[in-house]
């Protein structure tokens, strides 16, 4: 079966940005597992998965914009540290998960801490960097019903309700 949309793949995959590694699936050890045609990977990841099949490996590369977009500079803010969850664990260069308050989370890197705020680069912190992706297909199959009525996958490495 080859990879398309409403079909859940799951896969390995190393991260790495200018020669080094970012981050790895296997760190986890499970799979992730992903319901294709739902924007839940990056567009150019979306892309790169079609057609491949259960045991392909296979590498990509993707430009800002088809990854995390540009950096934008002057987009640092500062924030009480009320709104951070460990905030006394955190040092410049660090990145963090913020909760908006109109839902969602944003990822944000670390630019200075003070004594009650803290600065944060609200820039991705992959914003305006070229992505290459090792891929490992481990698993291609159809979405179940109820998968397709989440919009997302479910099981091991996929979401848990
Ligand atoms: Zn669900």
């Amino acid at each position: 079966m080859k990879a398309d949309k409403d079909q859940v793949v799951s896969f390995h995959y190393v991260l790495s940005t200018d020669g080094a590694q970012v981050e790895s699936s296997r760190d986890n050890g499970e799979p992730l597992q992903v319901l294709l045609g739902r924007g839940q990977l990056i567009a150019g990841m979306e892309k790169a998965m079609q057609g491949h099949a259960a045991g392909d490996a296979f590498a990509v590369d993707l430009a800002p914009e088809e990854a995390y977009g540009e950096r934008h500079e002057g987009r640092t803010q500062r924030m009480s540290k009320k709104y951070f969850q460990q905030a006394a664990r955190l040092k410049p260069g660090m990145t963090t998960v913020l909760q908006l308050k109109e839902g969602g989370q944003r990822q944000v890197t670390v630019h200075k801490v003070g004594m009650t705020t803290i600065d944060v680069d609200l820039n991705h912190p992959l914003a305006g960097k070229t992505l290459h992706f090792d891929i490992e297909m481990i698993d291609v199959r159809p979405a179940t019903p109820e998968e397709l009525e989440h919009g997302h996958a479910h099981g091991p490495g996929g979401h848990a309700h």
